[in-house]
């Protein structure tokens, strides 16, 4: 393989699919297209047999309710799309379940806004519940929360929202099927002379510029919004393909080679959420380990409660706290799963009690080793770079 190959479908452990109301929902009928979507859930359940989790990123409730109340105006407003995405969820999401029930899938409804994604607390949770789904076998099947978001909380675009899940569960593909096998250097149904590009290293103003402008009305996507989902992709260290979703079988004829664009990740892309963990976050508190413990994370263990000695600081879920040695040495920086008063009362007790002690069952983990970084390892790693933002 070549320096520069696409990524093979094939190789990839965790998938986003994403999928626009054009090709789930039949303007004509306005109904949802269950001949297509079976073939997609086909193609699903084929990864799955080879070991590939799948996340579906799906639009089409606003489309599926439209007609159903009246609204078939060509601009809505907030409140009405609002009231169609309530509405349209609903069918959206039994048209996912039942697809993928023919095929011994189960479905499960994720709704998030922006600010799931941007704060850290409601990111871990996301990324938690995201993760137990795929690990019971499900098939996470997630939309923007539109009935609730307003203007400054929406991303707008599934083609952003599916960048930012690629990014917060670490997949390492993120496809966007759409009414168009790539990328061209200009609009091919107004130029003729519009080339394909089936492959993208960095994203250069050049290649951004070939976004053009928002396609007008009430489509949100187009080309502009894909580049988006691009950059937030591959700098999360995942591969982004865009390729045609209006066939059958689209995920599988992907797979078998279709004419698509990739955009390769980022070098390096991976570790830009631990550079952030390590460099641009305040700690909010100090956590003290024994011996053992320091051995078990310096080998890249998650931290477990029953290594901690101490606990200094007020943190929540989802803060950043420092990592301390027996002798005081400031050995790393991690995001906590616990509150500074739950970690204070479980610090030094074996995992199984936590929920004896707590009233409740959390994370084993105190801190998740996906979210702890050495602080010599962050070192060689180079600056800062903050793939979320503070909250
Ligand atoms: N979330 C919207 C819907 O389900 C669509 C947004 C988009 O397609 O980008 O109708």
């Amino acid at each position: 393989m070549s320096l520069h190959a696409a990524p093979a479908l094939d190789q990839a452990r965790l998938v986003v699919v994403k999928i626009g109301s054009a090709l789930i929902v039949d303007p004509l009928a306005a109904e949802p297209r269950t001949g297509w979507l079976a073939s997609v859930a086909a193609d699903i359940a084929d990864f799955r047999k080879r070991g590939i989790g799948v996340v579906v990123v799906s639009s089409g409730a606003i489309a599926l309710a439209r007609r159903q109340l009246g609204l078939t105006q060509k601009r809505l407003r907030l409140e009405e799309k609002q009231a169609a995405a309530s509405v349209g969820q609903i069918r959206l999401a039994s048209a996912w379940s039942a697809a993928l029930s023919s095929y011994g899938l189960t479905a499960a409804q994720l709704l998030l806004t922006l600010g799931d994604t941007e704060d850290r607390r409601r990111y871990l949770n996301a990324r938690a519940t995201l993760h137990t789904l795929l690990e019971l076998g499900c098939v996470p099947v997630i939309n923007e929360n539109d009935s609730v978001a307003t203007g400054e909380i929406r991303f707008g675009d599934n083609d952003r929202l599916a960048g930012r899940v690629a990014e917060m569960i670490e997949a390492d593909q993120l496809i966007l099927l759409s009414d168009i096998d790539g990328l061209y250097t200009d609009d091919p149904k107004r130029n003729p002379d519009a080339r394909h590009i089936p492959l993208v290293t960095t994203l250069t103003a050049d290649i951004e510029a070939m976004g053009g402008a928002p396609p007008p009305g009430y489509s949100s996507g187009g080309m502009r919004t894909k580049l988006v989902a691009a950059r937030i992709a591959t700098q999360a260290g995942c591969a982004m393909a865009i390729a045609l979703g209006g066939v059958a079988h689209p995920l599988t004829s992907l797979r078998d080679g279709a004419r698509c664009t990739w955009f390769l990740p980022q070098p390096g892309g991976r570790s830009a959420r631990k550079r952030w963990i390590a460099g641009s976050l305040a700690p909010l508190g100090r956590i003290t380990l024994d011996a053992g413990a320091v051995r078990a994370i310096a080998r890249g263990s998650s931290l477990l409660p029953a290594g901690i000695t101490h606990i200094e600081g007020q943190f929540e879920r989802g803060d950043p706290v420092e990592l301390i040695a027996p002798d005081g040495a400031i050995l790393a920086r991690g995001l906590c799963a616990y509150s500074s008063a739950d970690a204070a009362i479980i610090a030094g007790h074996r995992t199984d009690d936590i929920e004896t002690l707590l009233g409740w069952r959390g994370r084993d983990e105190i801190i998740h080793r996906d979210d702890l970084v050495l602080l010599d390892q962050a070192a060689s790693q180079g600056g800062a770079n903050p793939g979320l933002t503070k909250r």
